[in-house]
């Protein structure tokens, strides 16, 4: 099997695997229990948590919180930072996040809270002047993602909470980095030293579903968002996932070791496929093509054919690729990603994501690139707007 939909989840590392099994066995303790045996337990979250702080350049590891998953932790992010601030009621966010930030702020605007959704251009990049201009005197928190899951467009966070600090200290700045972490540079003392709150899961990067961190800065308004025991120093109420929490910060661990060439060759062998495609597939186009682009993620748009019978047919050849992000696949409606880039009509339902891992090969994109054009060309076969004799559109498609 070939499996290209790293951006929905990844595999385990065996490393990773290997370092949580003692937390199963012989050491499965409740961390907060008293007696010896369980102290490992609990210095096993410690350490974990010091190496994930190290990782991202926190000052003290108790600005990092374990959480079940990034839904959680953005939750917890908006939600906290709400009860802590009752008298401000406005967000900024983007059209484009991810539904574990979109679908809280819809809610929130039930709510009588307002939000602000500012857009993308054609390219996926966030207008900036439309930023600018979403930030308020009441603005409590603005909520926006580092790299986008459908498109790999990357937004230049580092520029984006500076802009929010520089027009009010106060103004909480959450970024989503559960695409980017362990990909993109993300320093909470550097690149990121405007941002208040990083959420992030584990499962995009080699550890297992079911954990997940939010980095919350010393100091930020914040208030507990999950009631209960006193775990995470009363943040987060709940026993600890000892196991996944060890093989998270492992996880960071084993993709710290030959960063910049595993990039390097995941963004090489991206690049193979995409002009592969490009070459061999008349009319496809790059989603995001001009943008900064995640090194893993290729969103690529085939006109006159439906993005649901390019998956069946991928899937048949083996090859598991994803039509927009897995959450939104499985539902006819066009990605509110691509719609909103304005991706033409005829494009928009042809959309496939294929995202990378460090793991792919060379031999898995070639077959990739064997395969595909000969399934658009049988599909396009099937298109009322397909002239098979002159292998072309049968109108100018639209831009
Ligand atoms: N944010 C982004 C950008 C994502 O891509 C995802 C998952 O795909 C999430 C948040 C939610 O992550 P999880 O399902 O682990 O909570």
């Amino acid at each position: 099997m070939i499996y290209l939909d790293n951006n929905a989840t990844t595999s385990v590392a065996s490393e990773v695997l290997e370092s949580m099994l003692p937390f199963f066995k012989e050491n499965y303790f409740n961390p907060s229990s008293m007696y010896d045996a369980a102290r490992a337990a609990r210095v096993a979250i410690e350490e974990a948590r010091s190496q994930i702080a190290g990782f991202i350049g926190a000052s003290e590891s108790s600005e990092l919180m374990f959480t079940s998953c990034a839904t959680e932790s953005v939750n917890a992010a908006i939600f906290g930072a709400i009860a802590a601030n009752p008298s401000r009621r406005h967000v900024v966010t983007t059209v484009v996040e991810h539904p574990a930030v979109l679908e809280v702020c819809k809610r929130l605007t039930h709510d009588g809270f307002e939000v602000s959704f500012v857009g993308v251009d054609k390219n996926g990049e966030i207008d900036l002047g439309e930023f600018v201009r979403a930030i308020r005197p009441d603005t409590l928190i603005v909520a926006i993602m580092h790299a986008n899951n459908e498109t790999g467009v990357i937004f230049p966070i580092e520029r984006l909470a500076r802009i929010t600090k520089e027009t009010d200290p106060s103004i909480l700045f959450l970024c989503d980095a559960t695409q980017s972490m362990t990909k993109l540079h993300i320093n909470v003392s550097d690149n990121f030293r405007n941002v208040d709150m990083v959420a992030f899961s584990g499962h995009k990067f080699h550890a297992p579903k079911g954990v997940g961190g939010l980095y919350i800065r010393r100091g930020s308004r914040w208030r507990q968002f999950l009631i209960g025991g006193h775990q995470e120093s009363g943040r987060r109420g709940g026993t600890e996932n000892v196991a996944f929490i060890v093989g998270m910060a492992k996880a960071m661990e084993v993709a710290a070791k030959n960063h910049v060439e595993d990039i390097a060759r995941m963004e090489r062998l991206r690049n193979k496929l995409e002009n592969g495609i490009l070459e061999r597939i008349p009319h496809s186009i790059v989603n995001g093509t001009t943008a900064a682009r995640m090194p893993n993620t290729l969103n690529v748009a085939v006109h006159f054919v439906e993005g649901e019978g390019i998956l069946y047919q991928l899937s048949s050849c083996n090859i598991c690729a994803s039509s927009g992000s897995a959450c939104t696949s499985g539902s006819l409606e066009p990605s509110h990603v691509l719609t909103a880039m304005q991706i033409p009509f005829s494009a928009v339902h042809g959309s496939v994501r294929f995202s990378l891992s460090k793991y792919t090969t060379e031999p898995e994109i070639d077959f990739v690139l064997e395969k595909f054009p000969n399934i658009i060309t049988q599909l396009r076969r099937l298109s009322p707007y397909w002239d098979q004799k002159n292998n072309k559109p049968r109108k100018q498609i639209e831009s």
